[in-house]
């Protein structure tokens, strides 16, 4: 019987795929990879593009053809099977992908094809896959001793296993939580938050209404419940999850995975040469030294922090003189504030939600693409799925399918938290065609509850947007070399530009009027209630920005200086708080064991990434304000200098040649509210 996952197939044949194949398809992919690899240097005494850069791709996407699908079940249908068989094949591909890395005869022919004569009729997309493969060559320690090599290996495979370790103890702490409640405890909760503890209550096979830490039953809580001491307790369980501390202490703690996790990443990146984990990881990126980060945290945080007291100020003595509530706490923030900002604006997510239809925001959202780009996009009625909820498109650019995207919005059981973009198949050019790009986009929205239709929030609505602008990078390029096609080859801190711009669409009047709808009569959002949601706009903006500033600051500075003066997690992220924060959690708070983006994702050092992004997004829509938004000249340009180019380019060459000029930071400052 032949394995599916060997298949070579346009999208994953899901509905055959079981977990007994997936350890034999990436063995057999890995072997057969080692093998093509020493036949094609053996039987080659120069090198050209076509011997050896189409070959080595062919054998890549062949193993990520397979490996896609894994990782996708693996994050979106997790089992206990699954995820053992999963994590069985991290330790091969991480030993596999330092074979490559550190292969000497592989690391010459590269080298000779970028000095030899075949060197200028390469392609400029040609060019740049060289490059970044000798660069990671070297990243990966092909200059390296042998003992060291090995060492290096060992370190690889170990932080692979801990991340996902990481990752699986904060899954399993989120589940393991869950709290009955009556309606009473409820007060204040919106109908559709009720609705969805009932249905949990109902999907865990109990009577009643029940509370998990999944987000859409925790923000309710935090935003609308009226009752205290619920509120606290269900932050102190969110904010304590995989730790030593709160309802589940010790169990699922990520404590000591931490620590081992930094500690390999600095013996890692000092094998390498660098002094810190921190220089390692912008060896690959934008920016160019930890000093131009920090300043450029610093430099942000300097603009909003006084804006952010004030805030918090404001907040603290409306809690005071309307709530008689003398002393905020961390889980009072989010109920207070929406309760301000109900009041100083009268506009709540619940007045909102019944306009964002999930169909009428698709449909919406579908024809800004059209506008923008020139790009149609239509459902697939019949396809290979792996459950209910997901849904498949298609993208016609000119008459021609030019990509495809799976979507599943909702969350459920066994299902990673939070929204992402990732590959399916990659752009590129194979031997008679050119291979069509396929991308997940996967979010955990509140599902449909009852005949009613998913009905999204703003934060929803916004987070669509931008992990529908991670797809179009990925979807739109007209890259042909895989290394540098959609999103491969894009350094991390220039990969969130084209999801923060796209964010953008959500907040303009004319944009609202195609994507808003009212699920009942169809009628457009309310003029009135528009003006008042975008006078909302940047309500708190000031505590929203120094929220994620701690966030990177922590991160960089925590991979800049551990071992090196740094060696207490929860101290350093106390002295950022400090430095940048204006809320003071309790003692108990463990965020930093569900950070699952530096310990488990790919942001470690480089949680920046994210605001540095960001004003290059801003800075990229300010030439939409000055020229109109659905401006097709403008949007044109943008697929072309930015979404089309994928790596092949330097990021800042891309930036400037859509702009005309290097970033400013002002957009950014002006967008958010915050008077620079
Ligand atoms: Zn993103």
């Amino acid at each position: 019987m032949t394995n599916p996952l060997l298949e070579d197939s346009p999208l994953p044949p899901f509905s055959r795929i079981t977990t007994e194949q997936v350890e034999p398809a990436i063995k057999t992919l890995i072997n057969r990879g080692k093998t093509a690899i020493e036949q094609l240097l053996a039987a080659n005494s120069t090198f050209t593009p076509e011997n050896l850069l189409q070959p080595l791709e062919d054998i890549d996407d062949a193993l990520a053809r397979a490996w896609s699908p894994v990782g996708h079940l693996n994050g979106v249908l997790n089992s206990d099977e699954l995820r053992g068989a999963y994590n069985a094949c991290l330790g091969e591909l991480s030993a596999y992908s330092t074979w490559t890395g550190q292969h000497a005869g592989l690391f010459n022919a590269y080298s000779e094809l970028a000095d030899g004569p075949g060197a200028p009729s390469m392609t400029a997309a040609q060019k740049a896959s060289v490059e970044h493969a000798l660069r990671d060559f070297r990243l990966a320690g092909v200059d390296l001793a042998e003992s060291d090599q090995q060492r290096f290996g060992e370190i690889r495979k170990r932080l692979s296993e801990l991340g996902a370790r990481f990752s699986e103890n904060v899954l399993d702490a989120t589940d393991a939580w869950q709290k009955s409640v009556t309606e009473d405890d409820l007060q204040g909760f919106p109908e559709t938050a009720i609705a969805n503890a009932r249905q949990a209550a109902e999907n865990a096979g109990q009577e009643g209404l029940l509370l998990t830490l999944e987000f859409p039953s925790y923000l309710p809580v935090m935003t609308y419940c009226d009752n205290e001491a619920i509120r606290r307790e269900v932050y102190e369980a969110f904010c304590t999850r995989a730790s030593d501390q709160g309802p589940h202490a010790g169990q699922w703690d990520n404590s000591e995975i931490i620590g081992e996790i930094l500690d390999l990443r600095l013996e890692l990146a000092r094998l390498l040469g660098f002094s810190s984990y921190a220089e390692y990881s912008l060896a690959t990126k934008m920016a160019s030294t930890t000093r131009e980060v920090i300043e450029f945290l610093e430099e942000l945080a300097g603009q909003s922090r006084t804006q952010a007291q004030t805030e918090w100020a404001e907040l603290q003595q409306y809690a005071r003189e309307q709530h008689g509530r003398t002393e905020l706490q961390a889980w009072d923030a989010a109920y207070y504030g929406e309760k301000l900002r109900q009041e100083k604006f009268q506009v709540s997510q619940e007045e909102i939600r019944p306009y964002l239809p999930v169909e009428r925001v698709l449909s919406g959202m579908f024809e800004v693409v059209q506008r923008l780009y020139g790009a149609t996009v239509s459902e697939v009625s019949e396809f290979d799925s792996y459950h209910p909820d997901v849904r498949l498109f298609d993208i016609h650019q000119d008459g021609a399918l030019t990509a495809r995207f799976y979507l599943d919005l909702y969350a459920r059981p066994n299902k990673r938290g939070g929204a992402w973009m990732d590959d399916c198949r990659v752009r590129r050019q194979r031997e008679n065609a050119i291979q069509v790009p396929v991308a997940y986009l996967v979010c955990n929205f509140t599902p449909p509850v009852g005949d009613t239709p998913a009905l999204l929030t703003e934060s929803e609505l916004t987070t669509l947007f931008h992990e529908f602008g991670h797809g179009l990078h990925h979807m739109l390029t007209q890259q042909t070399v895989a290394a540098v096609s959609g999103i491969n080859g894009v350094p991390w801190d220039a990969v969130e530009l084209p999801s923060q711009f796209f964010e953008n669409w959500c907040w303009e009047p004319e944009a609202l009027a195609i994507i808003s709808g009212h699920y009942q009569t169809g009628e457009p959002l309310p003029q009135a209630l528009l003006e008042r949601m975008l006078a909302a706009r940047n309500f708190q903006s000031g505590m929203q920005m120094v929220r994620q500033l701690e966030f990177a600051l922590f991160d960089f500075r925590l991979h800049r200086d551990w071992g090196d003066g740094v060696d207490d997690v929860q101290g350093l992220l106390d002295q950022v708080r400090a430095d940048v924060g204006v809320i003071t959690p309790p003692s108990y708070n463990r965020f930093q064991h569900g950070f699952s983006h530096i310990f488990s994702g790919g942001y470690a050092a480089g949680y920046y990434s994210y605001k540095w992004a960001e004003v290059l997004s801003a800075d990229a829509f300010s030439r939409f304000e000055e020229e109109g938004i659905f401006n097709a000249e403008t949007g044109a340009d943008f697929r072309r200098h930015i979404l089309e180019t994928g790596g092949s380019r330097e990021a800042m060459e891309n930036f400037v040649a859509f702009r005309g000029r290097k970033p400013s930071i002002k957009p950014l400052l002006r967008h958010s509210g915050i008077a620079a």
